[in-house]
């Protein structure tokens, strides 16, 4: 008697559930006054609230198999917002299986997208907890993320000194020869601190190209300081494109599509801008008419990886580089956002950002959150770890003096 044989293959480990999201909000005071390292309209009035302090929300999330992942959600105020936002939807994800991300992914922002939060702190929140979906996704099949997102693009990962800011222009000269002596060969400067007097942030920039010579890539990074004055923009762009400056960064501010589409059409300087929240909708309109040459979203706020990885995809179909941003983000993101840079085809630069708001009271969030650093700078250019998912383990001792009630 002939038996039927069974012909499928018990694959082990096939599933996971999840059975616990932890948001961690840490926040380090810091002790001395500081400048507003930015140049945002009023920047000075906003020194108080933003840049009292490193903060962040970090996102846990526990599966029956004993893997945990880890993420994080940008936060630039009220960590602690982003937490309940993440405690109020977590119900939502037990017993679900971490490997069906994206499919979670338009859950999650489907809760709220027709409610005016389709972007900002409740896109920030669905950020954490899709990082640490692909960090759980990384560690289920004992991968570096890159290799789930496709693989290595690049061997290591060109970098750039971010930024240089308004101080005493010896003091802002010697940190740039500091930055070209480390290995950098591209280097960022912020600029918009003088509206009343442009021409003033111009020989700025011109004693930074002269100090360091012409072979070292120059940007620069208005944090949208001309949003009110298109002409201003418009006069400093063409005054930068003689000091052969690589890009100029966030002009206008980001809602500014026409002032966009201007810019980019009168000038010959590289636009560069994204950090703010375009998302993939928000990046379609400024790739689709050409408003920027340079995309820059940051993981941790752009909706996560899934999101992310939507945007690098249309901006390739469009020819436009990826520079990832990572500003003040801590370690975790930072780690993430490497593996992300290494799997895309058109990276261009990463930012290597100089995170110590205080000089005397360095961002432990950025130094010591993890047991194991993960960035590590060699000649410019940034080491993409082996390790599984975005290959962090937290140092709790450091999550537990900074964590927030
Ligand atoms: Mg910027």
């Amino acid at each position: 008697m002939s038996q039927t044989q069974d012909v499928s293959i018990a694959l082990p480990r096939r599933r996971m559930k999840i059975t616990k999201v932890e948001p961690i909000s840490l926040y380090v005071p810091i002790e001395d006054e500081i400048e507003a390292p930015v140049a945002v309209p009023h920047a000075a009035d906003l020194t108080d609230i933003i840049f009292s302090g490193y903060r962040t929300t970090l996102v846990r999330i526990e599966t029956d198999c004993g893997l945990t992942g880890v993420g994080e959600c940008m936060v630039r105020l009220a960590p602690t917002a982003t937490r309940a936002i993440i405690d109020d939807i977590s119900a939502i994800l037990i017993g679900r299986d971490p490997l069906d991300r994206e499919a979670i992914w338009e859950l999650l922002f489907g809760i709220m997208m027709n409610r005016g939060h389709n972007r900002g702190m409740f896109v920030e929140a669905i950020s954490g907890i899709d990082i640490a979906l692909w960090d759980l996704a990384g560690k289920f099949l004992d991968l570096p993320l890159y290799t789930l997102l496709g693989g290595r693009h690049h061997e290591r990962l060109a970098a750039y000194a971010s930024s240089l800011r308004f101080r005493a222009r010896d003091e802002v000269i010697a940190q740039a020869l500091d930055f070209k002596k480390r290995g950098f060969q591209a280097m960022k400067i912020k600029i918009g601190r003088n509206l009343e007097k442009p021409q003033a942030d111009i020989e700025f920039v011109a004693a930074i190209r002269e100090a360091v010579g012409p072979d070292v890539r120059l940007m620069v990074d208005a944090n949208c300081a001309y949003s009110e004055d298109l002409a201003t923009a418009l006069q400093v762009g063409r005054a930068l494109e003689k000091l052969d400056i690589f890009w100029f960064e966030e002009p206008i501010a980001p809602n500014d599509i026409e002032g966009y589409v201007q810019l980019a059409s009168a000038l010959d300087i590289r636009i560069a801008a994204g950090e703010a929240d375009f998302m993939s909708f928000g990046s379609r309109e400024f790739f689709r008419r050409r408003a920027i040459d340079i995309v820059q979203p940051n993981i941790s706020r752009t909706g996560g990886i899934t999101e992310a990885r939507r945007i690098a995809a249309m901006s390739r179909a469009f020819h436009i580089p990826y520079a990832p941003h990572t500003g003040s983000c801590s370690a975790v993101c930072l780690a993430a956002t490497l593996q992300f840079a290494v799997s895309l085809p058109n990276f261009l630069t990463f930012e290597f950002m100089q995170s110590d708001w205080s000089k005397s009271q360095p961002n432990p969030l950025r130094h010591d959150l993890l047991l194991h650093p993960v960035e590590k700078l060699v000649d410019g250019f940034m080491e993409v770890p082996e390790r599984p998912g975005i290959g962090v383990e937290l140092n709790m001792d450091i999550v537990d003096r900074y964590r927030m009630a």
